[in-house]
């Protein structure tokens, strides 16, 4: 789905990327740029830079970069549309349907089939369920205590103990075995000869999207068979990292905080114990997708995860997720090592209730596991210890929150205060040089990503491509004898031929290219990134003279790298006498751009 780039263009202007960000984060003028402390790294004097002339912002930290978009993009983790959305709004303007190219639709069509048929397939366990083959199956679910109205809520179903029971149904409802192919609800026999269902013989438990449609199923299996839990495969409509099992339920209960747990029975027999703000994630471990999903709705999290070692290591595992994604994480262990169902099952939703406030913060959770490995009395266990300690509490980046542990660890340890907050800042130190050293390595693997085919000079042409965009851009004289010699095709990486073509296109129709304009054709942070930065770095040249030379040593490195790239494929003696003859051309040309 698109929007015309007019429009995106409008909603670009209508929102200025100073208000934007002043709204966001103080900032202070200084000349023509406004500064503040980077929003995306850890810092404390201000390298985070916004151009209200050019419309766009850079962190001359960690080179974050980019359009109010851009912006949008990162700091509210949304796609490219979805900030499109929210400042149309912030502007006040209303967005029409967007428009659909025919692939889009054929793929809207396809996806539709699949969610049809999922409905379908969730109807006919359902009825299964109730009828006398899944009879073994409604005794088993009843003796779990799950109640009928909550069978029906999450309309649990059962595959019967037959191969290929929903393959018939489905064909019957006359859908194509390519489609079903396609749901993962039907697969191919070894031998290729005929089809069977995926699920036979479980209890199944639709996975149900934030739009209310089944995208697929989990199904538990009845007696002793493995494995105990199956899962639709990832399809054209069930992504696992996207999806969390319950939060279609759970997130029109309006509340800021949300219990999140492992299994699908721990999140029904706490939605059936009166507390609907709960869900589970979908036999993955929890990651940043998962993350900013659930950031849409809430931004408190209650970890409940079984308190056995697996289930306390998917806990330790998900706190820095969580709190990379900016939530407020509290862990909550069930006691005696049972699980969430059971706890409720023998203890009641009042004392389940007593528990949920009992929750501790991720910080006093991780310091608990650390302690557990360590004897207190033993003077060298102590001092290990409050290292540990020492290294979560560097983490945080509330002073007030820190002293309020430090004096914890400090009480329980003797050791001082003192010594603990000198270790600290000693491992705050580090941090932020690591910090630093890791955005550099993550600059320099995007530049390699985007480089992968290029041999040589790698960090070399990505520079003569900026430089020659950027002159290309702000000096239509250069352009118009420049565009004789090298076509937007001819850059070699794909984010650069694509901002050339834009480039070139505005020149021929006498327009003037804006930088931040020139960002809104691409919708990655990463890519959004790449093209800011063919701006954000103004080339001066004394001399005309200078100029003409490295515009021309940089169109020289640009074609030689190309057909670097085309000399790799090369099989046969003509296009090897070619390309020698092109490298001849390329020695000998020489492009004028001043008079003199
Ligand atoms: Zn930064």
């Amino acid at each position: 789905m698109r929007y015309s780039q007019d429009l995106i263009e409008e909603i670009r202007t209508q929102n200025d990327i100073v208000e934007v960000i002043g709204d966001f984060m103080p900032l202070t003028r200084k000349g023509g740029s406004y500064f503040g402390l980077c929003p995306f790294h850890n810092e404390n004097t201000p390298s985070f830079s916004v151009s209200a002339d050019k419309q766009f912002y850079y962190c001359f930290g960690c080179g974050a970069a980019g359009n109010v978009y851009s912006f949008v993009m990162q700091t509210k983790n949304c796609d490219f549309l979805e900030a499109v959305k929210i400042l149309a709004d912030r502007a006040g303007i209303l967005l029409p349907e967007p428009e659909q190219s025919k692939e889009e639709k054929e793929e809207e069509k396809r996806r539709q089939i699949l969610f049809d048929m999922h409905k379908v397939a969730g109807r006919y366990y359902y009825e299964c369920l109730h009828e006398n083959i899944g009879e073994k199956a409604l005794y088993y679910l009843n003796g779990r205590g799950v109640l009928p109205n909550i069978q029906k809520k999450f309309g649990i179903g059962f595959a019967p103990d037959l191969r290929d029971s929903l393959y018939k149904h489905l064909l019957e409802k006359g859908y194509n075995v390519s489609d079903m192919l396609k749901s993962g609800l039907v697969i191919e026999n070894k031998n290729s000869q005929g089809y069977h269902d995926r699920f036979f013989n479980r209890l199944m438990f639709p996975i149900i999207d934030v739009s209310g449609r089944i995208i697929g199923f989990g199904g538990r299996v009845m007696g002793s068979g493995e494995p105990k839990y199956l899962n639709s495969p990832e399809t054209m409509i069930f992504n696992k990292s996207r999806n969390l099992y319950g939060l279609n339920f759970a997130k029109n209960t309006r509340r800021r905080e949300i219990i999140l747990v492992e299994g699908y029975m721990d999140m029904i027999s706490i939605y059936q114990a009166g507390f609907h703000n709960v869900c589970a994630s979908l036999g993955t471990a929890f990651n940043n997708d998962h993350a900013r999903v659930l950031k849409k709705y809430v931004d408190d999290v209650i970890l409940l995860y079984d308190s056995d070692t697996a289930g306390t290591n998917a806990a330790l595992r998900a706190i820095p997720v969580l709190v990379d994604n900016g939530f407020n994480v509290k862990v909550l262990q069930v006691p005696d090592g049972k699980d969430p169902d059971e706890f409720i099952k023998h203890n009641g939703s009042m004392e389940f209730s007593k528990l949920l406030v009992n929750a501790v913060s991720h910080i006093s959770f991780q310091i608990e596991c650390k302690r557990k490995n360590y004897n207190l009395n033993n003077p060298e266990h102590k001092v290990k210890f409050t290292v540990e300690a020492a290294k979560i509490l560097a983490s945080l980046s509330s002073d007030i929150e820190r002293d309020v542990y430090i004096k914890e660890v400090s009480d329980e340890t003797g050791i001082s205060e003192s010594s603990i907050k000198k270790e600290i800042s000693k491992l705050a130190n580090i941090a932020q040089t690591n910090f630093v050293k890791e955005a550099e390595k993550k600059r320099k693997r995007i530049y390699n990503n985007q480089i992968s085919n290029i041999p040589v000079k790698a960090k070399g042409v990505m520079e003569a491509q900026r430089e020659l965009l950027a002159a290309l851009s702000s000096n239509i004289n250069v352009y118009n004898i420049v565009k004789n010699y090298i076509k937007p095709s001819q850059f070699v990486t794909d984010v650069y031929c694509k901002a050339a073509s834009i480039i070139y296109d505005i020149n021929e129709k006498g327009g003037r290219v804006f930088p931040a304009e020139i960002v809104n054709h691409f919708e990655s942070v990463e890519e959004q990134k790449l093209v800011t930065e063919i701006f954000a770095v103004t080339f001066n040249y004394d001399k005309e003279s200078e100029l003409e030379k490295a515009l021309n040593e940089n169109i020289k490195l640009i074609k030689r790298t190309l057909l670097d790239q085309r000399t790799a494929s090369v099989d046969n003696v003509e296009d090897i006498k070619k390309i020698v003859e092109e490298k001849i051309n390329i020695d000998k040309l020489y492009i004028k751009i001043t008079n003199g």
